[in-house]
C-alpha cells in the first residue's frame, strides 16, 4: 500500500473523528433529570439564625417549629420553595 495514501487515510479518519466526537458525546451523554425537592426555610426570630430542611407535611409560612440551636428561641418557617438539585 502506498504510504502517502495510508497517511492521507489516517489523516482523514482523524479529521472525521474529531469533527464527530463532540457531536457523538452530546448524544451519548444525556444529562440526568434534575431532582426537585420542596424545602422549608426556618428562621429564628431572635438572632436571625436560618436553617433549611426538607418540607414536612403541614408546613406553612409562619409555623413555629422547633427551637434555635443558638439561643433556644422558637423558630418559625420563613419560606417554602422548590429547590432543584443536580442528579447524584
Ligand atoms: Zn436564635
Amino acid at each position: 500500500m502506498d504510504p502517502l495514501l495510508t497517511a492521507l487515510l489516517i489523516l482523514s479518519a482523524l479529521l472525521i473523528l474529531t469533527t464527530l466526537l463532540p457531536w457523538i458525546l452530546a448524544f451519548t451523554r444525556k444529562p440526568g433529570p434534575a431532582r426537585e425537592e420542596l424545602v422549608s426555610v426556618l428562621r429564628c426570630s431572635k438572632c436571625g439564625y436560618e436553617e433549611i430542611r426538607k418540607y414536612n407535611k403541614g408546613d406553612y409560612v409562619g409555623r413555629p417549629v422547633g427551637s434555635c440551636p443558638r439561643d433556644g428561641s422558637r423558630m418559625v418557617i420563613k419560606a417554602i420553595y422548590v429547590e432543584t438539585l443536580p442528579q447524584g
